[in-house]
């Protein structure tokens, strides 16, 4: 570089910008604006984000840094900004866009994006060059993340390399007015990917019509999507719904259904305009609606008033679901349990027992992602299952975070997914199953290994649950063994706060806040199994100030999945006697009995979703089993919106270190109602709003005693709309600020967030 002499200004002006700027057509829009102003010089992506090099007169310089931010892409995320005079004398002759520069990598990848309103109308505008062609997309939409292998993100590095783009194709891409200048994943039916049937139709057939007329003759079809595969059947046949679920052993977990467009939604839910929102954004997730209308087969949702919905978000789902008036089911592409298929001979393998076609693509889905879920609760659209649409987009840090670095933070058991802290930035993956499963540990650590090298990023210090038999945990501590790092254990309720503070901006020297932490099971600080939690902690600490009080988890593991249990559990710790409920009289009571009272294989636990199993079970809700996480719990709140009682059980709130919330007190009250007759949904929900009454008061005491005015609520049992909001209502009228997840999923989804922010906390 050749300095001027002294007092000569600059010729140009360097910016760098980092964040979420590649792949949303940020260099065609810098070039545009470049060119428009007169400037010259290059935009090129580089490791960190985008660097801008332009040259011209100072005022033209200074207009240009003034719009630039005006004109950003509407995807874009800026996260920093770095300029630079330039004293260059040789200035380039024209703005150019330059091929992408190598360099420190900062962790940012866009998450794939919903076939914009654009492309649609271009997949079904005859005699386009790319009707009907499935893989359209542009610079504000289609693949991102899935099909990233390294970065910069460019067509090279992604597995759209292997299509050479056509000159037609190559024509767009160089034109700056063209939506598809630039656009890594240009493609069109000449040169880009395509979409054949296993087993193969007639010939006379497109394999979308023929895909079509299987799905209308109540077929089951594995559909090769963004993120991986997903089983296609028609909802509204009672007959297909159930095949599907018996060839899936799925029996009960509810199944999302895909709808053409809004309208048709509308139809079977009550929407409001958030919902109707997330619904059509980039992300297109799956949205939880309060269902109206019965008329789909009680095989989608059994037990449960909440349809998921999600819109096509790919011009493949749109022109299959062009040929449908009612939804489809729609539903991840694999067998319970399993992960997610999304390798062509891996999906045929696995899901032969399960789909009677395959409809697939002949490009590599690099990063399988499940669909996203997300439900409108207490105001917000919040995430419940971060996925495709969503990861691996960074979440802003809090002040006092700038720094942190290296950190890695493992997550739990299910519903597992992990954390980095890089750059002061977080990433946290797409949500990875339940590592008990063997094949969801594979590919976990598939994944975690692929984002190390995406991101080039070398844990300094491992974060992991206290939990020493999770796998995950172990994971960790055999790394940290072998590469001789830190390692740091999180007790899993102060990681569910943690996640909360740092999603609410709560500095890292912020001081305590309260935290509600209701969920099913966590490794406590003494050994027991915590889940009914109020904490007052921050980042580097907390106390426990208050739980429910502790109850046998009867016969350990199997309380989890049969909830007969633990209202045995509860009735015993309420002095009643177990004979005197009918349902349980067909039980082992003398052995039930022995087991409570001896703890043998019964450990003691304070979770609070083990006391939703316990009401469900009295009221007749999976009294014998549930068989997927949380169904007693979500099929009890289905019953309880259906009741506007307004009285609510009262819990014992016991003084002490810590206080205690005891459930004794109200079951009592609930088995007279059920002697009489009171109907279940009443029940239900005078249990909700029970628990919701208990935990507000001792909060308002114990807020009102420490001076504090914030409480965080985390964890899963709060994926539970009516205790939510009855919650939150209730410490809003307290003058109480309530801190409730939004991006970040409150249940064991969002536990990396805060081992990864302790962490980085504790450090230095
Ligand atoms: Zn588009
Ligand atoms: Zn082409
Ligand atoms: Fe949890």
């Amino acid at each position: 570089m050749v300095r001027m002499a002294e007092g000569a200004g600059p010729t140009g002006l360097e910016i760098r910008l980092h964040g979420l700027v590649q792949g949303v057509g940020f260099r065609p829009t810098v070039w545009r604006l470049a060119s428009r102003l007169g400037l010259t010089g290059s935009v090129e992506n580089c490791g960190e984000g985008v660097r801008i090099r332009a040259f011209g007169s100072s005022e033209a310089l200074a207009r240009f840094r003034a719009e630039l931010l005006a004109a950003l892409p509407p995807l874009a995320r800026i996260a920093r900004i770095e300029e630079q005079p330039l004293y260059e004398e040789a200035v380039p002759q024209e703005f150019r866009i330059e091929p992408s520069a190598s360099g420190t990598l900062a962790p940012f990848v866009l998450p794939d994006l919903a076939t914009c309103p654009e492309c649609r109308r271009e997949v079904f505008s005859p005699g386009r060059r790319r009707y009907l062609y499935p893989f359209t997309s542009c610079t504000r939409c289609g693949p991102r993340f899935s099909i990233v292998h390294r970065l910069p993100y460019d067509r090279e590095r992604t597995s759209l390399a292997a299509f050479a783009p056509c000159p037609a194709c190559l024509g767009e891409y160089r034109n700056p007015v063209d939506r598809r200048f630039h656009a890594q994943t240009i493609a069109c039916p000449e040169c880009g990917p395509k979409v054949w049937l296993v087993p193969e139709g007639t010939k006379n057939f497109s394999p979308l019509a023929r895909a079509v007329e299987l799905l209308h003759q109540g077929k089951i079809l594995a559909v090769k999507g963004l993120g991986g595969f997903q089983l296609l059947a028609d909802a509204t046949c009672e007959e297909t719904v159930t095949a599907l679920r018996q060839r899936k052993r799925r029996p009960h977990k509810p199944l999302a259904l895909m709808a053409r467009d809004l309208k048709i939604v509308h139809r079977y839910c009550v929407i409001n305009s958030e919902e109707e929102q997330a619904l059509s954004s980039p992300a297109a997730p799956i949205v939880l609606l309060a269902a109206k209308d019965q008329s789909l087969p009680q095989a989608i949702a059994p037990g449960l008033d909440l349809l998921g919905f999600v819109l096509p978000y790919t011009p493949l789902h749109h022109l299959l679901l062009a040929e449908f008036e009612t939804p489809l089911v729609f539903t991840s592409g694999n067998a319970s349990g399993d992960p997610l298929c999304a390798d062509n001979s891996e999906a045929v393998e696995r899901l032969s027992a399960i789909a009677d076609g395959f409809l697939v693509h002949d490009y590599a889905i690099v990063h399988p992602c499940d669909d996203s879920v997300v439900r409108f609760m207490a105001g917000e659209m919040r995430v419940l299952r971060r996925g495709r649409g969503m990861a691996p987009a960074p979440i802003p840090l809090p002040p006092g975070f700038e720094e942190s670095q290296g950190i890695l933070a493992l997550g739990g058991e299910l519903k597992s997914s992990f954390a980095l802290i890089a750059q002061g930035q977080l990433v946290l993956s797409q949500y990875l199953g339940d590592l008990e499963q063997v094949a969801s540990f594979a590919r976990y650590q598939k994944e975690l290994r692929a984002y190390l090298e995406l991101f080039a990023f070398t844990p300094r210090c491992l974060a992991v649950d206290l939990h020493p038999e999770y796998l995950s945990t172990k994971l960790g501590r055999q790394w940290a063994e072998e590469r001789g790092i830190k390692l740091v254990a999180v007790q899993h309720h102060h990681a569910h706060l943690g996640a909360v503070l740092a999603e609410h901006g709560h500095p890292r020297d912020g001081g305590p806040v309260l935290g509600v932490i209701l969920d099913g099971l966590g490794y406590g600080a003494d050994g027991a199994f915590w889940g009914g939690e109020l904490l007052y902690g921050d980042y580097r600490s907390y106390r426990r100030l208050a739980h429910l009080k502790f109850t046998p988890l009867l016969g350990g593991t199997k309380a989890m999945r049969e909830p007969w249990r633990n209202l045995a559990a509860q009735l015993w710790q309420a002095k009643i006697p177990l004979a005197a409920f009918p349902p349980l009289a067909a039980k082992p009571l003398a052995l039930v009995r022995k087991l409570l009272e001896s703890g043998l294989g019964s450990p003691l636990t304070s979770s609070c979703g083990r006391l939703f199993d316990a009401v469900a079970a009295a009221v007749g809700v999976c009294f014998e089993s549930q068989t997927y996480e949380g169904q007693a719990a979500a099929e009890l709140e289905s019953l309880a919106w259906r009741s506007d009682d307004e009285k609510a059980y009262s819990l014992a709130i016991v003084p002490g270190d810590p206080w205690q919330l005891d459930p004794a007190a109200m079951w009592p009250k609930l088995l007279t109602d059920l002697e009489r007759g009171v109907p279940k949904e009443t029940i239900a929900r005078r249990f909700h709003l029970g628990l919701a009454r208990a935990w507000s008061e001792l909060i308002s005491h114990l807020a009102r005693k420490l001076d504090c005015a914030t409480v965080a609520l985390s964890g899963g049992v709060f994926q539970n709309r009516l205790l939510l909001e009855a919650m939150t209502d209730a410490l809003i009228r307290l003058e109480l600020s309530v801190w409730i997840s939004v991006r970040v999923p409150m249940n064991d989804g969002g536990l990396a967030v805060g081992q990864a922010v302790i962490a980085a906390a504790q450090e230095g």
